[in-house]
C-alpha cells in the first residue's frame, strides 16, 4: 500500500513536509477481515483538526500514523462471510491505496442505487450534517430566510436545497462569481452573495431584506460577523463549522466580537447551538437516507463533485479545501472505479 502519514503537526497551512509518502506491505488477513482497494478518498475540513494536538471532539492523528478519512473501496480479498470480492463498500481507511479492515466496519454500497462517490458527499456524512443540523436545530419555517456560507460545498449546497424543500428562502454565500452563479443556476438558491467582493456587506443586506431567521454557521470569521448583524428575533444558529479559523495560529485581528455577539443572543433571544453530526445518527440517519434519496430522484437536491486524480494530489487538494479552491464535494480518485 502507498500511504500518506502525518510527518509533523502543521503550523498554519499544512505544508508538503508535514506529510510523508510511505510504501508498505500490508499484514495477512485475519478472520473477519477484508483487503480493500481505495477507489475514492473523501477530503473534509475536519481533517485539519486531526492534524493538531489540540483537544477536540476526536482524537488527533499521531505523528507517524496514516491520515484518517472516509473512503469508498473495492473488496479485493475477503475472510468474512459478510463481504465478497468485488463488493463496493464505504470504509474509513484514510489516505492510502490499500488497507486491511474489519468487514463489520464497512457498509456495502449498491452501485445501482446511486453513484458510489455520493456515499462520501450528498448521501454521506456531509449531506447528513446539513440535514440534521438544519432540521433539528435550524428548523426553517415556510417563508423564513436561511443563510449559509461555503454554500457551493457539500454541506452548504444541501442546506440551501433542503431549506427550499421546506419552503424557506435560501441565501448562499460563496467565494467568487463562478460559485455564486452555480448557487443560483444549479442549486436553486434565491440569492447568492460573494464574500470576496468589496461590497459584500451591502450585498448581504440587499439579499436579506427581511433579515435572517436561520444562519447555518459553516465558516466563522468576517462572514459570520456580517450575518450576525442581520439576525432576526428568535433566529436559530446551528454552529456546524468554522473553516475560516482552521489554519489560524493566533486570535483574529480587530476588536473582540464576543461581547457584541452575547448581547445579540440576549436581546434577540437567539438559539445558538453547536453540534457534531454523530449526535443525530441514531435518531435521524435512516430518515436522511430515505428522504435524501427521494430528493435526488425528484430533482429537488442536486450535488456537485470536485474530483482530483491520484493519491499524490491529496496534500495539495486538502490545502485548497481550506481556502476555497475546491468547487463542490472534494474527492480524490485513488484508484479506478
Ligand atoms: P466545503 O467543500 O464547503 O469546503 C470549505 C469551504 O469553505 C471552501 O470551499 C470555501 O468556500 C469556504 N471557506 C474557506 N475559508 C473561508 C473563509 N475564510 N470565509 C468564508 N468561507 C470560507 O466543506 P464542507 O461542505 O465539507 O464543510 C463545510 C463546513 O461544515 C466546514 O466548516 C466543516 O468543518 C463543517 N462540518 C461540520 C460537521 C459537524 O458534524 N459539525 C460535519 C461536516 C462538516 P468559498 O470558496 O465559497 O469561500
Amino acid at each position: 500500500s502507498t500511504q500518506i502519514r502525518l510527518a509533523a503537526r502543521p503550523v498554519g497551512e499544512p505544508q508538503d513536509s508535514d506529510f510523508e509518502f510511505v510504501t508498505t506491505e500490508l499484514p495477512a488477513l485475519g478472520d473477519g477481515q477484508v483487503l480493500l482497494r481505495t477507489v475514492y478518498l473523501s477530503l473534509d475540513p475536519y481533517m485539519r483538526g486531526r492534524m493538531s494536538a489540540a483537544k477536540s471532539y476526536a482524537k488527533p492523528v499521531e505523528v507517524g500514523d496514516v491520515m484518517v478519512g472516509a473512503t469508498v473501496c473495492e473488496v479485493v480479498e475477503s475472510r468474512s462471510p459478510k463481504r465478497g470480492v468485488g463488493d463496493l463498500v464505504l470504509a474509513y481507511t484514510g489516505w492510502q491505496t490499500y488497507a486491511v479492515a474489519e468487514a463489520h466496519h464497512t457498509r456495502r454500497l449498491d452501485p445501482g442505487a446511486a453513484p458510489i462517490s455520493t456515499a462520501l458527499g450528498v448521501l454521506g456524512m456531509p449531506g447528513f450534517t446539513a440535514y440534521a443540523g438544519l432540521l433539528e436545530i435550524g428548523r426553517p419555517q415556510p417563508g423564513e430566510t436561511v443563510v449559509v456560507a461555503a454554500a457551493s460545498g457539500p454541506v452548504g449546497s444541501a442546506v440551501g436545497q433542503i431549506a427550499k424543500v421546506k419552503g424557506a428562502r435560501a441565501v448562499g454565500i460563496a467565494g467568487g462569481a463562478e460559485k455564486c452563479r452555480a448557487l443560483l443556476e444549479e442549486f436553486g438558491f434565491d440569492a447568492a452573495v460573494d464574500h470576496r467582493s468589496a461590497t459584500f456587506r451591502d450585498d448581504l443586506e440587499a439579499a436579506t431584506p427581511d433579515g435572517v431567521d436561520v444562519y447555518f454557521e459553516n465558516v466563522g470569521g468576517p462572514v459570520s460577523a456580517a450575518v450576525v448583524r442581520r439576525l432576526n428575533k428568535f433566529a436559530r444558529v446551528p454552529v456546524c463549522g468554522l473553516v475560516a479559523n482552521y489554519n489560524a495560529t493566533e486570535a483574529p485581528p480587530g476588536p473582540d466580537r464576543l461581547p457584541g455577539f452575547l448581547g445579540a443572543i440576549l436581546t434577540l433571544s437567539l438559539t445558538v447551538r453547536g453540534f457534531i453530526q454523530d449526535e443525530f445518527v441514531p435518531t435521524r440517519h435512516d430518515d436522511f437516507l430515505r428522504e435524501m434519496a427521494g430528493w435526488l430522484r425528484d430533482g429537488s437536491v442536486r450535488y456537485r463533485e470536485d474530483i482530483v486524480e491520484g493519491l499524490e494530489q491529496t496534500p495539495d487538494a486538502f490545502r485548497g479545501l481550506l481556502v476555497g479552491r475546491n468547487f463542490g464535494k472534494l474527492l480524490v480518485r485513488v484508484g479506478e472505479d
